[in-house]
C-alpha cells in the first residue's frame, strides 16, 4: 500500500512512525513533512492548506490512501475532494469536520442531541454579545467560533478580562473570519482529559484516554498553548465514565451525523472537563490531537494501518483493537518565547544519543533539515516520547531523553506526568 499523510507537526510523525511498521504499507510520502518524517517517508513541499495541490498530487500518484492530519485541510473539504477523485481517505469531510471548524455549530449540535456541554450563546452582534456579558459575569468564557489554532479561547476570570477577549475576537479581528461569531459560555471546573474514538461512520472504537498539559509552564501556569506534554491513559478516569462518554457523546454524535447524511469517517475527538462523577464536553476535534498522538500511537497493538483501512471501508465492527498495558508520556521540547515570538534555525544537538535509549522515540514537529543538521523551525520543536510499564518508569525514561537533547534556548515542562502521579 502507498500512503499519503498531510501535516507537518510531532502527531503526522507519530502516524508516519507507526504506518512504516505495518507490513503492508510499502510507501509514505508526507506533505510537507518536517526533518523527522524525511527519515522514514518522502517529505513533498506542499503545504497542508493547499487543498488543490494535495488533491492534485493524491491524484497523480494515485495513493491507496491519504492520511488527513491538521484540522485546517478538513475544514477545507481536502477528504471531500479525494473522494470525489475515487481516492480513499482517512478523515471527515467538511460538513462533518464542522464539528470542529465552527463552535457554534458543534455546540447547537450538542444541544440537539442532548450531549452535556457548558451553556452558553451564540452572537454574530458586538453589541448583543457586550450586553449578555453585562448580564453574565465573570468567570466566563469567550471563544471564536472558527478554527483560530488553539489559540481562540479565553476563560475570563474578570469582567475586563472578558470584554477585552470579545474586543479581540470581534473588534481587532485578530482571528479574522473565524471570530465572525463568539459564543460566550459557562466557565467549568474539574480535570480535563481527551477521549478519541476511530469510526468509520458507524462503529465507535475507542483509543487510550490521554492528557493533555496545556499551559507553558509548571503547575500550569503560563500562557495557553498546543500542548507542552502529554500522558497515557489516564488513570484518574473511572471506566464507568469513560463507558458514558462512549455512549452518551461519541456513539450519539457518530449516529446523528450519519442520520443527517453526512458519514463521519477519522477520529472524533472529545475533549472533557469532568467534576467527580460528572462531565461536559468542552470541544470536539475532528482529527488526532497534537500532542495526544504522539502517546496514543506508541501503545496501539494493533496495526494501524489496518485500522484505518477499517475505518474507511465501514467494517471497523470486525476489528477489535488491541492496546498495551502500558503508560506512554510525550514532554514537547519547545522553541524560547513559544507561544508568543521565538527564533529559528538553532542546532538541535543529541537527536543520536536520545533516539538509542530504549522504548524511546523523539518525534519531531518544528524542525528542519540544513545541510546535516536538524536545526529548530517552529514553536513546539519536539515531542519526546518514551513508555514503560508503569507511568513513573514512562515520566523518568523521557525525561533522560530529554537531557541528552539541547539547543540555544530550548524550553520544556519539568512536570508532564505528575497529575498522574498524585495520589488522589
Ligand atoms: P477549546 O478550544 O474550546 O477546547 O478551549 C481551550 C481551553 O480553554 C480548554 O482546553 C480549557 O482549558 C479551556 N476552556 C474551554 N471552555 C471552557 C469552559 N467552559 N470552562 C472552563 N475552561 C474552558
Amino acid at each position: 500500500m502507498r500512503v499519503l499523510v498531510v501535516g507537518s507537526g510531532g502527531r503526522e510523525h507519530a502516524l508516519v512512525w507507526a504506518l512504516r511498521r505495518s507490513p503492508d504499507v510499502r510507501e509514505i510520502h508526507v506533505a510537507p513533512g518536517n526533518a523527522g518524517t524525511a527519515d522514514l517517508a518522502k517529505n513533498v513541499p506542499i503545504k497542508a492548506e493547499d487543498v488543490p495541490a494535495l488533491a492534485a498530487y493524491a491524484q497523480e500518484q494515485a495513493f491507496d490512501l491519504t492520511v488527513v492530519g491538521p484540522e485546517m485541510p478538513l475544514a477545507l473539504g481536502l477528504s471531500d475532494m479525494l473522494r470525489k477523485q475515487g481516492l480513499r481517505v482517512f478523515g471527515p469531510d467538511a460538513d462533518a469536520a464542522q464539528i470542529e471548524s465552527s463552535k457554534a455549530y458543534a455546540k447547537n449540535f450538542m444541544r440537539a442531541h442532548g450531549i452535556p456541554t457548558a451553556d452558553y450563546a451564540v452572537f454574530d452582534d458586538y453589541d448583543q454579545a457586550l450586553s449578555y456579558l453585562n448580564r453574565h459575569p465573570a468567570p466566563i468564557v469567550v471563544k471564536a467560533s472558527g478554527l483560530a489554532g488553539g489559540k481562540g479561547a479565553f476563560v475570563c476570570h474578570s469582567d475586563t478580562e472578558a470584554i477585552g477577549a470579545l474586543d479581540r475576537i470581534m473588534v481587532e479581528r485578530a482571528f479574522g473570519a473565524a471570530g465572525d461569531q463568539v459564543i460566550i459560555e459557562e466557565y467549568l471546573t474539574g480535570q480535563e482529559v481527551s477521549v478519541l474514538a476511530f469510526t468509520d461512520g458507524l462503529t465507535v472504537s475507542p483509543m487510550v484516554l490521554a492528557q493533555d498539559y496545556k499551559a507553558a509552564y509548571d503547575g500550569d501556569n503560563g500562557p495557553n498553548t498546543g500542548g507542552m506534554g502529554t500522558v497515557a491513559p489516564v488513570q484518574w478516569l473511572d471506566s464507568t465514565l469513560l463507558r458514558r462518554v462512549v455512549d452518551e457523546v461519541l456513539q450519539p454524535a457518530v449516529d446523528a451525523m450519519r442520520e443527517d447524511g453526512i458519514p463521519y469517517v477519522g477520529v472524533l475527538y472529545a475533549g472533557l472537563m469532568v467534576s467527580g462523577n460528572d462531565y461536559r464536553v468542552l470541544e470536539f476535534n475532528c482529527r488526532f490531537g497534537d500532542p495526544e498522538a504522539q502517546v496514543i500511537v506508541p501503545l496501539l497493538e494493533t496495526d494501524l494501518a489496518s485500522v484505518m483501512q477499517a475505518c474507511v471501508e465501514g467494517r471497523l465492527d470486525q476489528l477489535n483493537l488491541s492496546w498495551a498495558n502500558k503508560a506512554a508520556v510525550c514532554v514537547v521540547m519547545a522553541s524560547r518565547g513559544y507561544p508568543n515570538r521565538y527564533s529559528e534555525g538553532l542546532e538541535i544537538q543529541g537527536l543520536d544519543q536520545a533516539a538509542r535509549l530504549p522504548d524511546t522515540v523523539v518525534f519531531h514537529a518544528g524542525t528542519a533539515r540544513a545541510e546535516n543538521r536538524v536545526v529548530t523551525a517552529g514553536g513546539r520543536v519536539l515531542g519526546v516520547t518514551a513508555w514503560a510499564d508503569e507511568l513513573p518508569g514512562a515520566v523518568q525514561r523521557a525525561y533522560a531523553a530529554v537531557e541528552k537533547i539541547h539547543w540555544h534556548g530550548a524550553m520544556f515542562r519539568r512536570d508532564i506526568g505528575a497529575k498522574g502521579l498524585k495520589p488522589r
